[in-house]
């Protein structure tokens, strides 16, 4: 079939485009409701989860083997501390630009407010809400913040679980920090092994890469069936008239300022500080970036977002094994700015002015909680409820506010994702060539229409 002769990122494009249609025919006004529509919606779900398991099945061992082998192939640790600065402080630095964006947009354009009021459509979804729930919080709302909140923790939490007390514990339960601690320990320790037994680890840990590399690139082969399943019951429950309905302009604004910090501030530093072709890495990211955004979780998206970096940027296994893991756990550009234009947007309709000191309580709150939210759908949710508890903004129902929120919640957190992982790989790229590396985006990938794309 002609179809399975395209590249794989036309495949997966078609895949999300059959997946909308689809998704709005079998949902609510469709023919969702029939027998048919249910076993659809189902036999979707259920391929989802798969594709969506067969994706993380990799994380574990492709981490640690891509680190084990990025140090102990260098042999040495020399310069690791660098590397280690360099990218803490790049993570800071675009998270901040991220969320200064996030507040600009959502209070020059004020998508809580209409003709200079509290927009009361909103408003009155709110006040329903909370009456609908009286005591008893909603069953989406905790559910969501259930599964975002495993994971997800504080600051201090985040610390104390780079050294993890059971290594394999921390690999079950994804704690990518421990993981990635033990794995640098691991690689520098055999950088001192001599004899046969290291060129035994060494190769072992090489081969074991390749083996996870050859596996994720097999899992990507049913990419455009995966995402067509992930894509088809998000379309469904969350439906046009949600979408183009009052939170339209929320939903505007949420994406205008991702695509600002997107399309402009992080090519700016690709091209000012990496001093390579912006477009070049949106041609080379392009997979990560279609996987992120029908999986909604930058965690999953890991394997596809290293082999894109490695691979089509051309950036040294040592660097992207050491920024791209830490990235999908502590770098969230996309998720700092829709904590904070959320929040801001709440404050708006229930009529509430922040101070400028206020406002910037509020951008420290989601510098910090994004760091400690898991890479997974939805994670959002926890540090915006964290937020909402602190701040103590008069009038609000957190609980109501998040049920509101939630309901366009996924499109904004598949958009979300993919700048979250667009700003690991930048960060790879630009700390690569920092590094003096060579070779990073200078292949042909600014061919659109040939070879390179
Ligand atoms: N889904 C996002 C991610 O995995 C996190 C969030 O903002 O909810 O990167």
């Amino acid at each position: 079939m002609r179809f399975f002769k395209l590249k794989p990122h036309w495949q997966i494009l078609i895949a999300l485009l059959f997946a909308a249609v689809a998704g709005v025919v079998l949902g609510k006004g469709g023919i969702g409701d029939s027998g048919f529509g249910r076993f659809s919606l189902e036999s979707c779900r259920f391929l989802g989860s798969i594709f969506m398991s067969a994706l993380k099945m990799v994380i574990v061992p492709l981490i640690v083997s891509s680190i084990v082998t990025g140090i102990a192939g260098l042999g040495k640790m020399e310069g690791f501390g660098r590397l280690g600065i360099k990218t803490l402080l790049y993570y800071a630095l675009t998270s901040l630009i991220a969320i200064l964006i996030g507040l600009a947009v959502v209070n020059v354009m004020k998508p809580g407010l209409k003709d200079g009021v509290p927009n009361p459509e909103i408003k009155k979804m709110f006040d329903n809400k909370a009456a609908e729930l009286g005591h008893s919080p909603d069953k989406k709302v905790s559910d969501a913040a259930e599964r975002a909140s495993k994971g997800s923790k504080t600051v201090i939490d985040v610390f104390k679980s780079m050294v993890p007390s059971n290594v394999i514990k921390a690999a079950a339960e994804g704690q990518m920090l421990g993981l990635i601690f033990f794995s640098i320990v691991f690689g520098a320790a055999m950088i001192h092994m001599t004899g046969e037994s290291a060129d035994v680890m060494r190769h072992f840990f090489i081969a074991l890469n390749d083996l996870m590399i050859a596996i994720t690139k097999g899992v990507m082969l049913f990419a455009p069936l995966g995402v067509f399943a992930l894509i088809v019951p998000v379309m469904a429950e969350t439906g046009l008239s949600t979408l183009f309905g009052t939170l339209l302009k929320y939903f505007v604004v949420v994406l205008l300022a991702l695509g600002i910090h997107l399309f402009v501030v992080l090519p700016i530093l690709l091209k000012t500080i990496g001093g390579v072709n912006p477009w070049r890495h949106f041609v080379a990211m392009k997979e990560a970036m279609l996987t992120a955004f029908s999986t909604s979780s930058s965690s999953a998206t890991l394997p596809i977002t290293m082999r894109c970096v490695v691979d089509n940027a051309g950036v040294s296994r040592r660097t992207t094994s050491f920024v791209l893991p830490l990235g999908a756990t502590v770098n969230m550009d996309g998720t700092a700015l829709y904590e904070c234009v959320a929040v801001i947007f709440t404050t708006q309709v229930l009529g509430y002015e922040m101070s400028l000191t206020e406002q910037f309580a509020i951008v420290f709150m989601a510098l910090i909680t994004s760091i400690g939210v898991a890479g997974v759908p939805s994670a959002s949710l926890v540090a915006i409820l964290i937020i909402f508890k602190s701040a103590d903004i008069p009038g609000l129902d957190p609980a109501a506010a998040m049920a509101v929120l939630l309901a366009v919640d996924r499109l904004l957190d598949m958009s979300r994702t993919v700048v979250n992982i667009f700003s690991d790989s930048c960060g790879a790229v630009i700390i690569g060539r920092s590094e003096g590396e060579k070779g990073i985006l200078e292949g042909n990938q600014t061919d659109v229409f040939g070879k390179g794309f």
